[in-house]
C-alpha cells in the first residue's frame, strides 16, 4: 500500500530561529527551504502527487506556484524540482493529476487531453491520471429514479470522464509517453462507481483511480469498494484519491487498493481544532500562542481597539517563557496553563476552555519521544500553534507518524 502526498509547495526554513523568529539573511527560499522528504529523517511518503491546477495556478487552487517556480518546474521536471533523488530510502514515485476539485464548478475541465499529456510527459512523471470531472454528490436513489434532479448532470460528468479517459489512453499510446496512464472513475453510488470501473477496464486500463470520494463517509467508501470488487479484474490496481483512513487499510488492500493519497495528516496540524499533533497512539492539541505581530485576526482586533497591543505582547512573551521553562523543568505546569489561558482570554475571549487538552499535551511531551528529525531539534516549539514554521514542522511530523501508524496497521492486517 503506497501513500502519496499531494504537494502544495509546503516547505520549512532550516535557518529559522525559534527564539528570535528570524531567518538567515543568506537564505534563498527555493534553494535552502526543505520539503517534507528533506526535513524529516526519512521521507514520510512513497510518492508525491502533483496537480496541474496547482502548478498552473488555476483560480481556486491552494499552494499556487509563483511564476518563477512554475517556469522552473517545467524547465527541470518534477524529480529535479522537488529534489526527489536526493532523499534517503526507496525511490519516491511521482503521480500527476489535473486537480479536478479546483474546477468542479466549471461546465467542462479547463484542459485538453494533449495539454495534460504534455504536462505529465514533459515533467517526467511516473504515473498520470486521465482528465476528469468530479461528480459532486452521493445518492443511491439516482441509480433507479429517472427524474432524480441531479442524475442528468452526474451522468454527463461520468460519461465525459470516461470519454476523456478513452482519448487519454489512445493519445498516450500514440505519443509513446514515458508515464503509465491511470483512468479515473467517478460515480454517485456503489453501482455507478462499479460501472465506471468496468468501462475503464474495457478501455484497457489496469490502473484505476477512484475520485470524488473525499466527502464520503467510511461506510459509503467501503460500499463502493465492495461493488467495484465484484467487477474488478484480478490484475487491476486501484488508487483512492484523497482518502486517509488507514484504519481500513486491510479492507482497502483486499479490494485491490494499492495506493492512496491524502493531505489530512499534514493539514490537521494547523486546521483542526483539537487534533493537531500526532503520536503513535494518541493525537494531541497544539498549544496556541498566536503571534501579536503575525496573526491577521489578532492584528485586526488590536487595530479596532478591542485588544491593547502592549498587554498582548506582554502575555505572549510570558507564554513563550513559561513554555520553554516548562520544557527545561524549571516552570510548573499550572503556571504554563495559566499563562496560556490569560493570553487566550485576551486574544479570543477564551471562548473555548482548552486547559485539559493542553495539560495532556504538556504532561505527555510527545515531542520528547519522537525521532522524526524535527522534534529532536525543535523541542516544545513544534507543539506551538504559532506561525507557519512551527505549524508546518508539526504537519511534517504528523506525516511521519501517519506513515508509522499505516505501517503498523498493515503489519497487523498481515
Ligand atoms: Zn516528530
Amino acid at each position: 500500500m503506497k501513500f502519496y502526498f499531494p504537494d502544495s509547495q509546503d516547505q520549512v526554513d532550516p535557518t529559522f530561529d525559534f527564539i528570535t523568529e528570524e531567518r538567515s539573511i543568506y537564505r534563498v527560499r527555493q534553494r535552502d527551504d526543505h520539503y517534507a522528504h528533506e526535513a524529516l529523517r526519512s521521507p514520510p511518503f512513497d510518492g508525491l502527487l502533483v496537480s496541474k491546477a496547482i502548478v498552473d495556478g488555476l483560480p481556486g487552487a491552494t499552494g499556487k506556484y509563483t511564476v518563477a517556480q512554475r517556469q522552473r518546474f517545467y524547465r527541470t521536471g518534477v524529480r529535479s524540482f522537488f529534489r526527489l533523488d536526493g532523499a534517503d530510502g526507496p525511490r519516491i514515485d511521482t503521480l500527476g493529476d489535473c486537480g479536478a476539485f479546483t474546477y468542479v464548478r466549471d461546465e467542462v475541465p479547463p484542459y485538453t487531453v494533449d495539454e495534460v499529456i504534455d504536462f505529465y510527459d514533459g515533467a517526467g512523471f511516473d504515473l498520470g491520471i486521465s482528465v476528469d470531472h468530479v461528480v459532486f454528490g452521493y445518492d443511491l436513489a439516482a441509480d433507479h429514479d429517472p427524474i432524480h434532479p441531479q442524475r442528468p448532470e452526474w451522468q454527463r460528468r461520468q460519461e465525459l470522464t470516461l470519454e476523456l479517459a478513452a482519448e487519454f489512453r489512445a493519445r498516450a499510446r500514440a505519443r509513446k509517453v514515458r508515464f503509465e496512464p491511470l483512468g479515473v472513475a467517478h460515480g454517485w453510488s456503489p453501482a455507478s462507481y462499479a460501472s465506471a470501473v468496468q468501462a475503464l477496464q474495457r478501455i484497457g486500463y489496469t490502473r484505476i483511480a477512484l475520485g470524488g470520494m473525499v466527502p464520503l463517509k467510511t461506510r459509503e467508501i467501503l460500499a463502493c469498494l465492495q461493488a467495484v470488487t465484484a467487477v474488478r479484474r484480478s490484475q487491476a490496481q486501484l488508487h483512492l484519491l484523497g482518502i486517509s483512513r488507514y484504519e481500513n487499510v486491510d479492507v482497502f488492500a483486499a479490494a485491490g487498493v494499492t495506493s492512496f493519497d491524502s493531505t489530512s495528516a499534514f493539514r490537521q496540524s494547523f486546521k483542526d481544532d483539537t487534533d493537531n499533533f500526532y503520536a503513535l497512539d494518541a493525537t494531541y492539541t497544539a498549544l496556541r500562542v498566536p503571534q501579536v505581530d503575525g496573526n491577521p485576526k489578532l492584528k485586526a482586533r488590536i487595530r479596532a481597539g478591542q485588544v491593547p497591543q502592549a498587554e498582548a505582547l506582554r502575555l505572549e512573551g510570558h507564554c513563550l517563557q513559561a513554555l520553554r521553562g516548562y520544557d527545561r523543568g524549571v516552570v510548573k505546569i499550572d503556571t504554563v496553563l495559566n499563562a496560556l489561558t490569560d493570553y487566550d482570554r485576551l486574544c479570543d475571549g477564551a471562548r473555548k476552555d482548552r486547559t485539559e487538552p493542553y495539560r495532556k499535551t504538556l504532561e505527555d511531551r510527545p515531542w520528547r519521544s519522537c525521532q522524526c528529525g524535527l522534534c529532536e531539534t525543535a523541542g516544545i516549539e513544534i507543539a506551538l500553534f504559532r506561525g507557519s514554521e512551527r505549524n508546518k514542522r508539526r504537519g511534517f511530523h504528523n506525516l511521519h507518524v501517519f506513515r508509522q501508524r499505516l505501517h503498523r496497521e498493515m503489519k497487523g492486517a498481515a
